[in-house]
């Protein structure tokens, strides 16, 4: 077996919870952790930009990615789009032995356990089930049929938080972040 170095930190959690502002957070006080840019085929929100919070790719483009083994890890989410994390850029940071930080869902997080289980795996929870729900409806950004298939794998994924090396509550961003960071083992300034 290779060994993997410790470097890579994996987080995790349901839809809503809060992990693309746990990361913007990590990013903006610790600039020294690199965040995967994610491929996806969905369509980007508006706002987004293609490159910065995703790479937007068709359904061809992808399926090209997958044959070519170009991603670590990929899944449909929410039954949906497809979502991968490109290969390339991860084993080039952890081969210069920086520190490396992936948003992914569950599916992925437990594809990446399996090639990589040196990883830190870090599952991000909601206060409360209620509070998710109140959060996915507060942000707009999906329909109520998108909303209740994206609760009903939330319910699946919190479940599996016991699969984690760690569960960080995300009741407070910043103090979420500071317990993340800590977990990664890396030094304030
Ligand atoms: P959204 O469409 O709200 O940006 O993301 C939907 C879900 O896809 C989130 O749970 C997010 O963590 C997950 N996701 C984003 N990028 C990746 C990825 O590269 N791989 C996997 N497996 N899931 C991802």
């Amino acid at each position: 077996m290779t060994t993997t170095p410790a470097r890579l930190t994996v987080l995790a959690g349901p839809t809503a919870v809060g992990k693309g502002t746990v990361s913007a957070d990590v990013r903006a006080r610790f600039p020294q952790v690199w965040l995967s840019v994610s491929a996806t085929t969905r369509s980007p929100r508006p706002g987004e930009i293609d490159g910065v919070h995703y790479h937007f790719v068709s359904a061809d483009e992808f399926d090209r990615m997958v044959a070519a083994g170009d991603l670590l890890e990929w899944a449909v989410v929410h039954g949906r789009n497809r979502y991968g994390t490109p290969r390339g850029p991860v084993e080039a940071r952890l081969a210069a032995g920086e520190p490396a930080l992936l948003e992914i869902d569950l599916q992925g997080a437990r594809q990446v356990r399996a090639s990589m289980p040196d990883a830190r795996f870090v599952f991000l929870a909601p206060p409360s089930f209620a509070e998710l729900e109140r959060r996915l409806v507060g942000r707009g950004t999906e329909d109520a049929e998108e909303r209740e298939r994206r609760l009903t794998t939330a319910r699946v994924e919190l479940a599996a938080e016991s699969e984690f090396d760690h569960v960080v509550v995300n009741d407070d961003v910043h103090r979420a972040t500071d317990e993340l960071i800590s977990i990664m083992g890396i030094a304030s300034r």
